[in-house]
């Protein structure tokens, strides 16, 4: 059995659930990504003039083939990720198939010249329009927890714009990414205009270094840090899709029964490995002895095991460096007089990196496990008193992924929305928004800059060029040279005909610039 997955320059893809070395790979060297890149600044023009239509129909292929292919693919994804299968199916596959819907339905109406109409009265001889415009060579870095929806969607959406793409998958899982190649060169996708570059921390460094035109960074806070320097220093363009802990509000008129099922399942689906997973759960004091109960009653039902098996709820974590953060947290929390109500333990008799799911009372600000990212199967409850509380509680936070307000009325979960620092609020529901393709996904605060998902996701791939018409080029324009005090004294009558308060004051400007129309350039 091991955790190791990169050994002196070589990526080794395990099965969680029990051990198995699936398969290994060398790691990409520095040259070999410069030469990816390379490869793909070259192939980019050809993809670009394809067309849109052209690549919709590439598209199109593509997801047929995912929906022949989805059992394979989801075994493929839990045996190298651990979550369980339908998850697999769920979270990952058929968010991609609908994400590759939105881009064949959305890219025309996305991407097509856009006028800009103005009311510039001294430039109306001008018009303008906006032509979006494909970077060129997208980089892409994405992480293990989700390892084909994330790159998957975020690739769709960087093609269908006419970019090529260079992904670098997490070193945790490389065959999903692999997997997803190997699809979208079946349907139609240039080989060199998706490839992916297989290693570790240095792969991703080396790949933020070549002449990529964008980076779509997909990882923890403190990567998209170094990240974010990185790209500072030669201006790149980056979307960074970071970490999260966000908070669900369970206000005084919820349905207990209905929200203690969500508390479980947003805690702990993935293994509590999902950026938008419930990692602070606020109840109102009255109802939180009952959520107690049931949240723990629920908990105790859920099986734990490898994901294969149709009947596990709860797979493995993915890493024992994972395990020690989840068991420091719940440690920090109990040293500090935080409650275990159930969990708190690994299952060494299902292998190695199998944790019970955790539910913890008592918990307050002063605890990692309501201040960092545990990314594990803890769910920590909080009692509030006032939605002034709950509000107060849910943004004291340097995240700022997503969160959760539960109530019966659904017009003051939406008024309380306004006021949560997030990239996302959901009313009555926790985390499925990610399935929605329409909708943008990121965050505010230390949770990221920028979008992937929906409409903002596909802008994010391309440049805006203002394209600027002239209907008169036999005319010199008025503003032009030689300048002179007959010319400033028109200007100025101008600037009060357009903006003076009173009509007075602007019929007086307007007569002062009588004269402008005769005036000729001189140079
Ligand atoms: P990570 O930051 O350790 O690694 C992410 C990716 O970056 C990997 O491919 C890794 O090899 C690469 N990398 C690491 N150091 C690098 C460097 N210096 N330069 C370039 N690349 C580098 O994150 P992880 O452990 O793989 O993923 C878990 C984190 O991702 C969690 O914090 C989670 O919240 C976050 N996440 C965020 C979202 C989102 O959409 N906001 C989605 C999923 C996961």
């Amino acid at each position: 059995m091991t955790n190791i997955h990169s050994v002196e320059g070589r990526i080794v893809s395990v099965n969680h659930a029990s051990g198995e070395v699936l398969r290994e790979f060398d790691s990409a060297s520095e040259s070999e990504i410069h030469s990816a890149v390379l490869r793909a600044h070259d192939a980019q023009p050809a993809w670009q003039e394809l067309g849109i239509g052209k690549r919709i129909g590439i598209l199109r292929n593509f997801l047929r083939t995912l929906h022949a292919r989805k059992s394979e693919l989801a075994r493929l994804i839990t045996s190298e990720a651990g979550k369980p299968i339908v998850e697999a199916l769920l979270t990952e596959v058929v968010v991609v198939m609908d994400a590759t819907r939105f881009c064949i339905e959305n890219a025309y109406a996305v991407l097509r010249d856009q006028s800009i109409p103005h009311r510039s009265l001294a430039m109306k001889t001008k018009s303008g329009r906006l032509a979006r415009e494909p970077y060129g060579v997208i980089g892409i870095i994405s992480p293990w927890n989700y390892p084909f929806s994330i790159p998957a969607t975020e690739t769709l959406a960087a093609l269908i714009t006419g970019n090529a793409v260079v992904l670098k998958p997490s070193e945790l899982t490389p065959q999903c990414a692999l997997q997803l190649a190997e699809l979208l060169h079946q349907s139609g996708v240039p080989e060199d205009v998706f490839q992916v570059v297989v290693g570790d921390s240095a792969t991703g460094a080396a790949l933020v270094n070549a002449i990529i035109d964008k980076l779509v960074f997909t990882g923890s806070v403190a990567t998209g840090k170094q990240i974010a320097q990185a790209a500072a220093a030669r201006l790149l363009p980056a979307v960074l899709e970071l970490g999260g802990k966000d908070p669900m509000i369970v206000l005084d008129d919820a349905d207990v029964e209905v929200a203690s099922s969500a508390a479980v399942w947003g805690a702990f689906v993935n293994a509590g490995q999902a950026c938008l997973s419930v990692e602070r759960c606020y109840v109102h004091r009255s109802l939180c002895p009952r959520f107690l109960d049931l949240v723990v009653k629920k908990t105790k039902q859920l099986r734990v095991g490898n994901g294969m098996d149709p009947q596990t709820d709860i797979g493995p974590l993915i890493h024992e460096r994972q395990l020690r953060i989840v068991e420091s947290h719940v440690a920090d929390a109990l040293a500090q007089g935080a409650r275990l109500l159930t969990g708190g333990t690994r299952l060494h008799d299902l292998g190695r990196n199998f944790y019970a799911p955790t539910v913890l009372a008592d918990v307050t600000h002063a605890m990692l496990i309501m201040r960092e990212e545990t990314f594990g199967p803890v769910l920590p409850v909080m009692a509030f008193d006032s939605d002034e509380e709950a509000v107060r509680l849910a943004n004291d936070s340097e995240y700022g992924l997503a969160a959760s307000i539960w109530t019966r009325d659904r017009a003051r979960g939406e008024a309380l929305s306004r006021r949560i620092q997030a990239g996302t609020v959901m009313i009555n529901d926790a985390i499925s928004c990610f399935g929605i393709s329409e909708a943008p996904h990121g965050g505010v605060k230390a949770s990221g800059i920028g979008r992937t998902h929906g409409r903002f996701g596909l802008e994010e791939m391309v440049r805006i060029k203002y394209i600027d018409s002239d209907g008169l080029p036999g005319m010199k324009k008025l503003w032009w040279y030689q300048y002179g005090e007959a010319f400033s004294r028109q200007m100025a009558g101008f600037v009060d005909f357009m903006f003076a308060r009173s009509l007075v004051a602007r019929g007086r400007g307007a007569l002062r610039m009588t004269g402008i129309l005769k005036r000729k350039g001189k140079l």
